[in-house]
């Protein structure tokens, strides 16, 4: 008698490998069978014609506050993640002095965009060190496995205070961060992160480490090689081009370890991405371990009335009369005519530039729609709309954003998406050196909810992708499993093998469906979040426990901190 049979599934074990008909047993938390098991469950789940796949590992997440309060950490858990990794692009709570709580809080409100006072209100601090905050989090229940890296801002701010902003250190300070790095690691960091970009801002500024210098980089990277675990994980605008490739490939010689930054198709260098993909794939052959980190859909906005950016929001009748009134108001408001043709007369009142070309870049503004389209046809844009109509581009984005009671949301892909269709994207997500990532679960509350990325990769890329090639299931699975655990160093999970850990996902891929986004109040102190919901998981299990069943939580809370080892 085993713990849990999944019987009479399709296999999908993420390894990459064909998919097969077979049963799964599990005892004790780890799958002790694949293929046929004779032996009945205590607990038995029917998966004839259901796909039985790893649970998802998402690298690259935000959840370092929420984690303290919400055992379920969604949305990412309602579309079948079972191990996460917090504590990217530089930002996170710990270490944190005492006094200094609030200049965390401004870094991720700036960066991530998670209300400050959610984050206020939600946040119990007991922790100051980092190895501190690990056991805070070991001693809480939750839903998903979790795993952080120690985050550069949190490691300047601890050391330097004040001048945390401050490019130069002393070798007194550099030897304190290096050695606070240092008790991170030890204590199970799964990473150190860094943000090198400059759209990284909060209200003080470029967050604190932006322009650290190489030697800065290093001596902190060095932890991750005298611990023989964890990775450093990086945003910046160079996106693996010099000045930053040498010091790069200087950590890797040095330590061994593995290094990833975020890698996008820019409007600005459209063929850049391809150039770098060939250089870290000359490096790694030689060795090194660079490791681009990409999305599986474009990093874009989405506009609406509900969110935090889009076309009229800084049009002198919106934002005096309208913005601060209820949604169901303004939907009304905005559809009498007489304030229609009003604020259609206007313009944006921004001195932004960067913000005025985004709300008016009428070829790559989208409607969403229900269900989403994340690959919209280049002539469903507002431009192209607006030129077959005979009407202005503002004219089209207005009415759209009044569609669904005004709550529908309006798609402007920033980046990866240049041609305006997946091609750049697909050959990013299927080269041999890449990792998934950049769902940054838990952030973005206002303006971006990527956090189902791996429900989109089967719907969109196994299933539905009509204007361009698919991608085979066992690819796309393996790239969320086996692939993220495997550049993460999650060595007991990531593929449905005998003595892994028993994290599965049971999909009805005929059934999944992605929702439309929607804005809900349900963050401490009424802070809102994007969210999208999904039909078609019919069983989320960690450790052989079901956590999901039918879409429902069921109570069951067996994830882990998870430490790094060496
Ligand atoms: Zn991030």
């Amino acid at each position: 008698m085993h713990d849990l049979v999944v019987r009479g599934g399709t296999i999908v074990d993420g390894t990459g490998r064909e998919r097969f008909e077979g049963d799964l047993a599990v005892d004790d938390g780890r799958i002790v069978a694949v293929g046929e098991v004779a032996a009945p469950g205590r607990r038995e789940i029917d998966a004839r014609h259901l796909v039985v796949a790893p649970g998802w590992v998402d690298v690259h997440t935000h959840y370092d506050g929420q984690v303290t309060w919400d055992p379920e950490l969604s949305p990412s858990s309602w579309h079948g993640v079972t191990t996460l990794v917090m504590g990217n692009c530089g930002v996170g709570f710990a270490p944190v002095r005492p006094g200094q709580e609030d200049f965390l809080i401004e870094l991720m409100e700036g960066v991530e965009d998670i209300p400050g006072t959610a984050l206020h209100e939600g946040i119990r601090w007991r922790w100051e060190s980092f190895p501190e905050y690990m056991d805070a989090l070991a001693g809480m229940e939750r839903v998903v496995d979790v795993a952080a890296q120690v985050p550069h801002c949190a490691i300047r701010a601890y050391v330097l205070g004040e001048r945390a902003h401050d490019l130069e250190v002393s070798d007194e300070e550099l030897g304190e961060m290096a050695r606070l790095t240092r008790e991170a690691v030890r204590a199970g960091a799964i990473g150190f992160s860094t943000s090198r970009t400059i759209l990284h801002r909060s209200r003080h500024g470029l967050v604190p480490g932006t322009h650290s210098k190489p030697e800065e980089l290093l001596a902190l990277g060095n932890a991750l090689g005298e611990a023989g675990h964890g990775v450093f994980e990086m945003v910046s605008d160079l996106q693996g081009q010099e000045p930053d490739l040498s010091w790069m490939k200087e950590f890797c010689r040095r330590t061994g370890r593995t290094i990833t930054f975020a890698l996008a198709q820019s409007p600005v260098q459209p063929t850049a991405w391809r150039e770098t993909l060939e250089r870290v794939e000359a490096l790694n052959r030689e060795g090194l371990r660079i490791v681009p980190q990409v999305p599986c859909r474009p990093t874009g906005m989405l506009f609406g009335l509900q969110s935090s950016f889009h076309s009229f929001i800084t049009h002198p009748t919106y934002r005096d009369l309208l913005a601060a009134l209820p949604l169901a108001e303004r939907v009304a408001r905005l559809r009498d005519p007489q304030i229609r043709a009003r604020l259609l007369a206007e313009e944006p009142s921004t001195a932004n530039g960067i913000a005025r070309a985004l709300m008016s870049n009428w070829s790559y503004i989208f409607p969403l729609g229900d269900p989403p389209d994340y690959e919209p046809a280049p002539e469903t844009c507002a431009a192209a709309v607006a030129e077959r109509e005979g009407r202005r581009p503002e004219e089209v984005v207005y009415d759209w954003m009044l569609e669904r009671e005004g709550r529908q949301f309006l798609f402007a892909p920033l980046a990866n998406y240049v041609e305006r269709d997946f091609g750049a994207l697909r050959e990013m997500m299927l080269h041999p050196s890449t990792v998934l990532g950049l769902s940054d679960g838990g952030a973005h509350c206002g303006l971006i909810c990527d956090a189902s990325m791996p429900t989109y990769l089967l719907t969109h890329w196994v299933r539905d992708r009509a204007r361009g090639e698919r991608i085979p299931l066992e690819q796309a699975v393996r790239l969320q499993t086996g692939n993220t655990a495997r550049v993460y160093g999650f060595a007991d999970r990531g593929t449905l093998e005998v003595g892994k850990k028993a994290d599965l996902n049971v999909i009805d891929l005929d059934a999944l469906h992605l929702h439309a986004p929607e804005m809900v109040f349900d963050l401490p102190a009424s802070g809102r979040r994007l969210v999208q919901r999904v039909d078609g998981y019919r069983a989320t299990i960690v450790a052989g426990t079901p956590t999901f069943e039918h879409g429902e939580a069921t109570g069951a809370r067996p994830g882990k901190l998870v430490r790094a080892r060496g």
